[in-house]
């Protein structure tokens, strides 16, 4: 996900911890029922995450630091490439459907 995505800024002391955000990721994981390979949190300049062909997830640090609500679009946005590789209407569709039911 690019980083051009627009987002909020919230202030440091509402950063998570890396354990706590992995554990949000998991927690999505299952609700998708995917399941990555491995989760990594480091720094990275253009994107928000990657999502490799193995199902290997990387984040970017910056992302402790944003608002939750920004934090879930992301997580379920590459989630979600482990199921579906492209960003076509059926990506849509089921991005649109999980983001609705974390309401
Ligand atoms: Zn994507």
């Amino acid at each position: 996900m690019k980083k051009e995505t627009a987002s909020g800024w919230v202030p440091l002391e509402e950063a998570v911890p890396v354990d706590l955000f992995k554990a949000e990721v998991q927690a999505w994981a299952r609700r998708l029922q995917v399941e990555p390979l491995e989760i990594h949190v480091r720094p990275m300049k253009r994107k928000w995450a990657s999502c490799s062909s193995r199902g290997r997830l990387t984040f970017d640090t910056d992302l402790l630091r944003q608002p939750a609500e920004f934090r879930r679009q992301v997580i379920v946005h590459e989630l979600l490439h482990l199921k579906v590789p492209n960003h076509g209407a059926l990506f849509r569709c089921l991005y649109r459907a999980y983001l609705a039911q974390a309401e």
